[in-house]
């Protein structure tokens, strides 16, 4: 196989033919009904996702970054809080956290890249308001052991579940866990709209009218403003197009699976694979493997072509605008140097899959070598 040529993106937002067919027409039902906030699509994708999440009730917003501060603001968080959780997250994690006016405190990781239980319990403290795990990767994190945390200090939890919609564990799916769980859907997610989309789940009917309020700049009607917060409405367009790309979810990450089943059968010499284990499903959102000289490798597939990414190589402790920072990371300082995302998106063809195996084999056994 002669592959000098090939070029692998590490992610590919352009919509083939017969799916951008059938979001053309999602769309061109919208501009026909005219209406464009709240529309029924909006509405239709709510049940949905309530529905695929076990919980009574979905509310549709403007992206995962305003699903976390609404949820955060239902569950009254504000000046004088703390809020645990993961070091290693988007500043979306933390921002929405900052935003109500708490403090983020940071916890360690367990080496798959998701939150350590311990480390959470430990920086409990009287200010702990609310608990942010996240299902880093599209892998539920121990989930179960940080809900009880929850339950024993009398502390709420959120999921983060923005790279995770479809993961399981031991049979239930990632957003049924927590007190209310949070969604992304911008484009680059798993499950993505055309722009920037989010949604938060949750139980009890109140929580769903407060966070329906909150949405909508604190109006509980036309007229009555009873909360100070923001415009986070989701485009009925966008809920037009999720609703397309739902029907298909199931596709995408049996594909994605496959591709990292194929992985993890073949790339030798890489400390940590993230493996399908019995009791979970991963939506593999990332791929990403931990080698000793992770910038060498980096560099090496960028010569052969290959697009390669670190999520994320500053952690949120680390980052300017929370110093100075709370809470416990070494671990998560440990994997952050040594960890690399390639790519695992559904459009890869088998040839570019088998490539990327080749050259991360050839440079993992030179390493070893060495
Ligand atoms: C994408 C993402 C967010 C933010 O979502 P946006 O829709 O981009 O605002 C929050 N948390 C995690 C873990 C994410 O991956």
């Amino acid at each position: 196989m002669n592959n000098h040529n090939l070029k692998v993106k590490f992610l590919d937002l352009a919509v083939p033919d017969e799916d951008r067919h059938l979001l053309l027409a999602a769309i061109d039902r919208v501009l026909k009904h005219g209406r464009l906030i709240n529309g029924p699509e909006v509405m239709e994708l709510e049940r949905e996702l309530a529905i695929r999440t076990h919980r009574n009730h979905a509310v549709a917003v403007g992206s995962g970054t305003v699903a976390l501060y609404l949820a955060l603001r239902a569950l009254n968080v504000g000046k004088g809080d703390e809020v645990i959780t993961s070091s290693m997250s988007v500043a979306a994690t933390a921002n929405a956290i900052a935003l109500t006016g708490a403090v983020p405190v940071f916890a360690d990781l367990r080496k798959d890249l998701n939150l350590d239980p311990d480390s959470v319990e430990k920086l409990i403290t009287r200010q702990t308001k609310a608990l942010v795990p996240v299902h880093w990767t599209g892998r539920v994190c121990q989930i179960h052991e940080i809900v009880d945390i929850g339950k024993r200090h009398n502390v709420p939890v959120i999921e983060d579940a923005s790279q995770a919609f479809g993961a399981e564990l031991s049979g239930r799916p990632a957003g049924s866990f927590g007190d209310l769980a949070c969604f992304s859907m911008n484009s680059m997610k798993v499950f993505g709209a055309c722009g920037e989309a989010g949604a938060i789940v949750c139980n009890d009917e109140k929580t769903r009218e407060l966070v329906t309020t909150l949405r909508h700049n604190g109006l509980k009607n036309r007229e009555i403003c009873t909360d100070v917060s923001l415009n986070a409405r989701m485009d009925t367009i966008q809920a037009a197009i999720l609703l397309q790309r739902l029907a298909k979810h199931e596709e995408v990450i049996q594909r994605r699976i496959e591709i990292a089943n194929f992985y993890n059968e073949r790339l030798n010499n890489c400390e940590f694979l993230p493996s399908e284990a019995r009791n979970r499903r991963d939506i593999f959102y990332t791929y990403t493997i931990q080698v000793d000289d992770r910038d060498g490798l980096m560099e090496f597939m960028n010569q052969k072509g290959i697009e390669t990414k670190i999520h994320h190589p500053v952690l949120l402790p680390n980052q300017p605008a929370y110093q100075p920072a709370s809470g416990e990371w070494e671990v998560a300082s440990h994997l952050v140097q040594r960890m690399l995302s390639i790519p695992v998106h559904e459009k890869l063809t088998t040839e570019a899959v088998a490539y990327i195996v080749k050259q991360i084999n050839a440079f993992t056994k030179k390493a070893s070598q060495a």
